[in-house]
C-alpha cells in the first residue's frame, strides 16, 4: 500500500483530505479531538464535579490510562486552568507517568501544582508551561503536525471574581486542516476578544467548545458570532441535570448543540 501511494502522490493527498476529524466527549469540559493518527485532549482529568457536573466515567479514565481505543495514541493534552472541575495535578501526573509519550501544555499555575504533586524533572521535560498575562500577545507554536495557539482570557466572573486564575483559550490546528477552539471557563465579555482581532479574525475555526452558558448570554453570542466564528459550536461544562435528549431540555437551550453524555461524538466538518 505504501508503494502504491508513493507511485500516485495525488492519491495520497486525496486520501488525506478524506480523513475525517471527530470530537469525543469525556465529561464536563473534557474533549478529545481525533484526526487520522493525531489525537489531542482538552481538560480530560479532574476529580471535582462540585456536585453539579459529570465526572469522567471510571472505565473511560481507565482506558485513557491504558491507551485503549478510542483513547489510544494521544499526542498532547491541553489544560485550560487549575480548577478542580478541569484539572487534577495528581491524576495528570499519574497519566503522564503512565503514557510516557504524551506532551502536556498548561498554564503556569497548573504546572506549579504538578511540581508540588511531585512531578519528576524527566516528566516535566514533556510539559510546556504557558505564562500569559491578560492582554499579552497570543502564543503560537508548531509541534509536529499541531499548530498550537494560546491566549489568556480571564475566568468567568472577571473583574470581580477569579481574576487571578490563569485561564487559557487554546486553539489547536491538526495537519493544517482541523481547527478547534477550547475556552476553558473564559469570561463572556467581548472586550477580551476585541483585544486580539488579529488572533481571532481571518481564521477558519471548524469547531468551538465554549462553556454552554455562552449560548445563553448575549455577550457570549457576540463572542461566538463576531470573534470566534466557528463552523460549529458544541457547548460543554453542562450541568448533569440537563437531559441528554434535546427535546427534554429547557426551551432556551434546546436549539444548541451540547455535549452531555460521556462517550458521545461529533464528526467535524472541514471546509
Ligand atoms: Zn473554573
Amino acid at each position: 500500500m505504501l508503494l502504491s501511494l508513493l507511485a500516485f502522490p495525488g492519491l495520497a493527498a486525496r486520501a488525506d483530505d478524506a480523513l475525517s476529524a471527530r470530537a469525543h466527549y469525556l465529561a464536563n469540559a473534557g474533549v478529545m479531538i481525533e484526526r487520522g493518527d493525531t489525537k489531542v485532549l482538552f481538560d480530560p482529568l479532574f476529580r471535582n464535579n462540585y456536585n453539579q457536573y459529570e465526572l469522567v466515567p471510571e472505565d473511560v479514565e481507565a482506558a485513557l490510562f491504558a491507551g485503549a481505543a478510542p483513547w489510544d495514541g494521544v499526542d498532547a493534552v491541553f489544560v485550560s486552568h487549575y480548577h478542580g472541575d478541569h484539572f487534577s495535578p495528581e491524576v495528570m501526573l499519574a497519566f503522564l507517568d503512565a503514557r510516557t509519550d504524551i506532551l502536556l501544555f498548561a498554564p503556569e499555575q497548573a504546572v506549579l501544582a504538578l511540581r508540588s504533586a511531585g512531578a519528576a524533572e524527566e516528566t516535566l521535560e514533556r510539559v510546556t508551561s504557558v505564562a500569559l498575562q491578560y492582554g499579552d500577545v497570543p502564543i503560537r507554536q508548531n509541534v509536529g503536525d499541531l499548530l498550537i495557539e494560546a491566549v489568556r482570557i480571564p475566568h468567568s466572573g472577571w473583574p470581580d471574581n477569579m481574576a487571578d486564575i490563569e485561564n487559557i483559550a487554546w486553539r489547536v490546528t491538526i495537519d493544517d486542516k482541523t481547527t478547534v477552539v477550547h475556552l476553558g471557563d473564559a469570561d463572556t465579555k467581548p472586550l477580551h476578544y476585541e483585544l486580539h482581532p488579529d488572533h481571532w479574525h481571518g481564521v477558519d475555526t471548524d469547531l468551538a467548545l465554549p462553556p454552554y452558558w455562552y449560548f445563553l448570554s448575549p455577550r457570549g453570542r457576540i463572542v461566538l458570532d463576531e470573534h470566534i466564528r466557528p463552523d460549529h459550536a458544541v457547548g460543554v461544562h453542562v450541568p448533569a441535570a440537563i437531559p441528554d435528549e434535546p427535546a427534554d431540555r429547557p426551551a432556551e437551550i434546546r436549539g444548541y448543540d451540547l455535549f452531555t453524555a460521556p462517550g458521545e461524538t461529533r464528526d467535524i466538518r472541514e471546509d
